[in-house]
Order: structure tokens, then C-alpha cells, then sequence
């Protein structure tokens, strides 16, 4: 319930000591408060004594405590916050997993279902093409270079609210929320062309890189399977139809491509 005041953010220590005071203020109100029914009995002596030990009892024994549970529950929230990013993570590249994207990308669809308005977007899987033979050629290490130089290429062509991930070995999925027939084509054409115009010289080889992309597009809410089903099949046909290219469909079949 508390969570969200006891943030992880360097301010999460003014939290801690906030508390610790409010706290302490309270139990020494609360103390002088019960204590105040006997005041009326008490000489002027008692009655400072008593005051005093009403406002250093609490001092001296809530004040630690409640700092102790406050700091304890600070690190908790730390630790939950850096798991939580770490679930996310893919380690290798630093982008979401596949997991954390289909989480994601599932509650983006859902939550369209909601609202009236007319959707559109489209969904992308980007395959590296012959990624085996860089490994086969290179070792692991430079493809795990490759990899890396891959999704940073991707995940710098793409918009604030796009959603990009590493979903597999060497495949890629990104999702273009909101984006027309026209930005569809022009980002999926910039990640592909992004990707082939990185230089990469394993042991001072240069080595061609590239991808092949299918794209699911969608003009109203629809289900993420039939989404990535489509989307997979069209990554399919790109590696047929030679790599290095971008193949397109609507996720509904029965729609007609989306408008310019
Ligand atoms: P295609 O163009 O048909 O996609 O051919 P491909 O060689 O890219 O596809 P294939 O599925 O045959 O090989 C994928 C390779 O990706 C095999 C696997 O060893 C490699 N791979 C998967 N994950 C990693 C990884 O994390 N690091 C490295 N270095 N290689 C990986
Ligand atoms: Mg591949
Ligand atoms: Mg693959």
C-alpha cells in the first residue's frame, strides 16, 4: 500500500528519515497524550519529569526503530525494482526479453479492445540472416558482438513508444504502436537498412550484416498469436524471397491493406 512512497530513487532516503520523524513525532504526541490524564496530579517537578520522559522514551526507542524498518523496507524496494528489470532484460543486449515484450505487446492489444477509435500498427519480427555461418566463421564472442551492434542499430531507428526486443536467439521483435501504412514501411526499410549499413570486421574481416522482416500490420484490436503468426509467416516468405528484404501483410487477411 506503501510502496510507492517508499521509492528507490536517491530521494528514497529523504523518505526514510521523513518517516522516522513523523513517526516519532506521533508516538511522543501519543505518549503526552495518554499521559496527560495524571498532569493534573503532578507537582511542577513531576509533571516536567514526566513530559521529558514522554518526548526521550520515543526518541531513543521509536526513532531507531522506525528507521531501521524504513531503511529495511527501502532496500526491499530497491531489490524489487532491480529484479523486476532484470526479468525484463535480455543481458546480451540490454533490450527486452521475450517475455517481458509479449507481456507488454499483450497488454498493449488488450487494452485497444477498450477503446472505440480505429487502431493501427504493425508488428515486426527481424531475423539475422545466415547468423550461423558468423559464428561458424568467427566464434561465438564476435557473433555476440554482432548481436549487440544489431539491436543497438534497431533500437536507435525507432520512436519513443515502440517497443523493441531481442525474442530469440538472433531474431528481433518490435512493435510500431500508432504507426501508419507510410511509417510502417519507412521504419521497417530504415531498421533493415540500418542493419546493413553496419560495419563490422571480425578479426579486420568486413562482414556483411543484415536482416530480414516480416510485418504484421493491424488496423483494429486483434489477438497477439494471430498477430505473430502472420508476422512469422511473412519473415518466411523474406527469407525466400532472397533475405535482406521486408515482406508485408495485414494480421486479419480478410482486411484490406492499410492506406497511405
Ligand atoms: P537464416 O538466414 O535462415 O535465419 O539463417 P541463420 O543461420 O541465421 O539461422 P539458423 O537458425 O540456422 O542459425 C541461427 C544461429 O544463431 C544458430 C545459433 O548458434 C545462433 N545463436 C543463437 N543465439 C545466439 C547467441 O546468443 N549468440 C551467438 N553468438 N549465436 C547465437
Ligand atoms: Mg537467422
Ligand atoms: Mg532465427
Amino acid at each position: 500500500m506503501f510502496g510507492h512512497l517508499l521509492d528507490f530513487s536517491p530521494r528514497g532516503w529523504g523518505r526514510v528519515w521523513l518517516w522516522t520523524t513523523l513517526g516519532t513525532l506521533f508516538c511522543i504526541a501519543a505518549a503526552i497524550y495518554v499521559d496527560s490524564y495524571n498532569f493534573s496530579a503532578f507537582d511542577t517537578a513531576t509533571l516536567h519529569r514526566a513530559i521529558a520522559v514522554d518526548v526521550l522514551l520515543p526518541l531513543f526507542l521509536a526513532a531507531p526503530l522506525l528507521f531501521f524498518f524504513t531503511a529495511k523496507l527501502r532496500d526491499l524496494a530497491v531489490a524489487h525494482h532491480d529484479l523486476c528489470i532484470l526479468a525484463a532484460t535480455d543481458s546480451l543486449t540490454g533490450l527486452y526479453n521475450r517475455r517481458a515484450f509479449t507481456d507488454r505487446v499483450d497488454a498493449y492489444l488488450h487494452d485497444l479492445v477498450a477503446t472505440p477509435q480505429p487502431h493501427h500498427g504493425a508488428l515486426l519480427v527481424a531475423d539475422v540472416d545466415n547468423f550461423k555461418s558468423i559464428n561458424d566463421s568467427f566464434g561465438h564472442d564476435q557473433g555476440d558482438r554482432a548481436l549487440k551492434a544489431i539491436a543497438e542499430a534497431i533500437a536507435n531507428i525507432l520512436r519513443p513508444g515502440d517497443i523493441v526486443a531481442r525474442i530469440g536467439g538472433e531474431e528481433f521483435g518490435i512493435l510500431l504502436p500508432g504507426a501508419s501504412a507510410v511509417q510502417i514501411r519507412t521504419l521497417s526499410e530504415a531498421v533493415r537498412r540500418a542493419v546493413s549499413d553496419l560495419r563490422f570486421e571480425p578479426d579486420g574481416k568486413p562482414t556483411s550484416l543484415s536482416v530480414s522482416i516480416g510485418v504484421a500490420t493491424f488496423q483494429h484490436a486483434v489477438g497477439f498469436s494471430d498477430l505473430f503468426r502472420v508476422a512469422d509467416q511473412q519473415l518466411y516468405l523474406a527469407k525466400q524471397n532472397g533475405r535482406n528484404r521486408i515482406s508485408v501483410s495485414p494480421a486479419d487477411t480478410n482486411e484490406k491493406p492499410l492506406a497511405a
